[in-house]
């Protein structure tokens, strides 16, 4: 099963604002540390900040900064959030297939879709961002004139 790109996208802002402390980057700061369009990112971001999961302040001073439900989120809660409840294949498409009434590969690849969701689900924000890839996260995410790194 392949993600979404903006799945991907969210659990990435996610890892990075769970290891950054203090330094609350802006949406472009992080669009421009991982390479991706700075629109594309906005959108994400404003998901992530409508299901309380990170807090976007505007101005000076502002920033991106996680909050605890951030931290705390269930990674398989986050994937079914972004990639939705919609089959893997797409029975029902333009033509829709015969087998579409009485399919027994159907029912098995739903099955096969909530365990990939269901293996995420004991995983935490906060556990995907602790060592090793802390370290690296770190590392990726820190400006100019930021002090020592926190110790994680
Ligand atoms: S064979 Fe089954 S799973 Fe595949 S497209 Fe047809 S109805 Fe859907």
């Amino acid at each position: 099963m392949r993600l979404l790109r903006s799945t991907d996208l969210a659990l990435r802002v996610l890892m990075r604002l769970a290891v950054v402390g203090e330094s609350s980057p802006t949406t472009r700061e992080v669009a421009d540390g991982m390479g991706v369009p700075y629109t594309h990112l906005a959108k994400v971001v404003a998901e992530l900040q409508h299901r309380g999961l990170l807090t976007a302040r505007r101005g000076r001073g502002g920033g991106l900064a996680l909050t605890e439900a951030g931290r705390t989120a269930s990674v398989g809660a986050v994937v079914r959030a972004f990639e939705g409840e919609g089959d893997v294949v797409d029975c029902e498409g333009p033509v829709p297939c015969p087998l579409n009434s009485a399919c027994r590969l159907r029912g098995a690849l739903r099955r096969a879709q909530e365990a990939f969701f269901a293996s995420l689900d004991p995983l935490t924000v906060a556990d995907i961002a602790a060592e090793p890839t802390g370290a690296l996260l770190l590392g990726i995410s820190r400006r100019p004139g930021d002090g020592p790194p926190p110790q994680l």
